[in-house]
């Protein structure tokens, strides 16, 4: 008896025991996930180190540069915060200025970033608010590249933390469902909104998200200014470069 009792102690453990255990593999999961983290933020740091490179122009589709490296698209509405979140991942300022070449507004900038992932910039849609104007910016070009190019892992779809969110903004998160482009919300400008509003921002996005089929759900909120975001930001993109 006494022995059997020694046995199932031994197999199943005392109540401090079993909580003591429990409590060493939340701390092994946490340590385990912390390393994760700390090695997806160094592999976003290490590509981003890499030089970034302006390589094409594409006005018209058949203009595209051939099918390569996997690509990363950028989108927003003018005055989004675009070029400063573009020159914040990669530190680089020449970039914003090819991007705001006049003429150049309309067309799609292609960026090589370390041979191992490109960065697409799409032009600002709708300053003015309708989602007409979208229609008629996107319709074209924008819509054929987003449906059509099979090296498009992902659009990062940016958003003014300040600004509510506009039908111009829901208009490309609809053709982006219809394009069935993977995309994901990006929060731009959080260090202008006070931490209450921010978090009611982040909510109402992350709902936006969960609504629109083509939306990954996690939310990434940043500022160029603070850097708030920017390596968790990089983190993620490196997740779609090649080794
Ligand atoms: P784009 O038109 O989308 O390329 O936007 P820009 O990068 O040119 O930025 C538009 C305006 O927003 C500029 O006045 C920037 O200084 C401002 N801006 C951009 N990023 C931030 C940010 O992180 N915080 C704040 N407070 N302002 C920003």
């Amino acid at each position: 008896m006494g022995d059997h009792e020694a046995h199932d102690t031994a197999e199943t453990g005392t109540g401090e025991d079993l909580i003591a255990s429990a409590a060493q593999r939340e701390a092994e999961t946490m340590a385990t996930l912390r390393e994760d983290e700390a090695a997806a933020l160094e592999a976003g740091r290490i590509l981003f180190a890499g030089r970034c490179t302006f390589f094409y122009a594409a006005q018209r589709l058949d203009q595209l540069p051939p099918v390569g490296l996997p690509e990363v698209a950028f989108a927003g509405r003018s005055n989004v915060g675009k070029s400063s979140l573009l020159n914040a991942l990669t530190g680089q300022h020449a970039l914003a200025r090819v991007s705001a070449t006049p003429g150049r507004t309309k067309q799609l900038n292609f960026f090589d970033l370390g041979a191992r992932l490109v960065l697409v910039d799409m032009p600002g849609y709708g300053y003015a608010e309708a989602a007409k104007t979208v229609k008629q910016d996107w319709q074209g070009l924008m819509f054929q590249y987003l449906r059509g190019r099979p090296n498009l892992r992902r659009v990062l779809l940016l958003l003014d933390a300040r600004v509510e969110v506009k039908p111009a903004d829901l208009a490309v998160m609809e053709l982006l469902d219809r394009a069935a482009v993977t995309f994901q919300l990006v929060l731009t400008k959080a260090d202008a909104v006070k931490p209450a509003a921010l978090a009611r921002k982040q909510a109402d996005i992350a709902a936006l998200a969960r609504a629109h089929p083509a939306a990954l759900h996690a939310l990434h909120t940043t500022s160029s200014e603070t850097g708030t975001g920017i390596p968790e930001l990089r983190a993620a993109i490196a997740e779609l470069a090649i080794l």
